[in-house]
């Protein structure tokens, strides 16, 4: 079974609460969503077909227990959930970075979902299927990328009705657009609503070049 991945490569984790582990991430081809900030947009055509086996072989080359599945959206391809099953059967420690459009109950529960909830300014505000966050465990991640008050209160909005669920225990990260919304008034609006939430920076962004490909 194959399918098409756009980059394999071992970086430092720079997003959710796994940020700062080393990481081998599996970045498979196109995404169903475009986003106005999207920094992957290399991603949405270019990869090339690899069977799963060798996906799993160069990922073992790397000796390293955490793997991420990102994209792109990763499950816009029908074979990812066997790609997963895969990694976790070979000892990893499984995430997988996902935009939410997609039934995430296809997916391994043994897999880490960290669902990126689109908020307005994304352009893409509602595609994300809120029907996914009652599958959500309390291992599993939740995360908004915000751009100004307008997406700010949209997470809000989202979490408070969360609190009312079983999936209401699971982490949520508040993120700022990079370059455009500043860190320091997000930090002030969730101080000041007293939200249970991480104010969450893209760590990979400060130590490289923020453009920087691969990393
Ligand atoms: S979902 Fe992710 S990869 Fe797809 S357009 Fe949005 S930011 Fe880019």
């Amino acid at each position: 079974m194959a399918l098409k991945v756009n980059e394999i490569f071992y970086s430092i984790q720079g997003e959710s609460s796994y940020a700062g582990r080393p990481c081998v991430f599996v970045r498979l081809t196109g995404c169903n969503l475009r986003c106005s900030y999207c920094d992957t947009q290399y991603a949405y055509d270019e990869g090339d077909l690899m069977e799963i086996n060798d996906v799993l072989k160069r990922v073992a080359t790397y000796k390293c227990p955490l793997v991420e599945v990102t994209g792109g959206e990763p499950l816009v391809q029908k074979e990812t959930p066997y790609l997963i099953h895969g990694l976790l059967e070979a000892g990893h420690e499984v995430l997988l970075e996902t935009n939410g459009s997609q039934d995430i109950g296809q997916v391994d529960k043994r897999c880490v979902k960290i669902m990126d909830i689109k908020c307005p300014t994304s352009g893409e505000g509602g595609k994300s299927d809120l029907k996914n966050l009652a599958l959500l465990a309390d291992t599993d991640e939740i995360k908004f990328v915000i751009g100004d008050r307008g997406d700010y209160e949209y997470a809000k909005k989202i979490l408070d009705s969360m609190a009312r669920t079983p999936s209401g225990v699971c982490l949520a990260h508040l993120s700022p657009v990079f370059g455009k919304m500043d860190p320091g008034l997000l930090a002030k609006w969730i101080l000041a609503d007293h939200l249970d939430v991480r104010l969450h920076m893209q760590i990979h962004k400060t130590i490289w070049h923020p453009e920087k490909r691969g990393v």
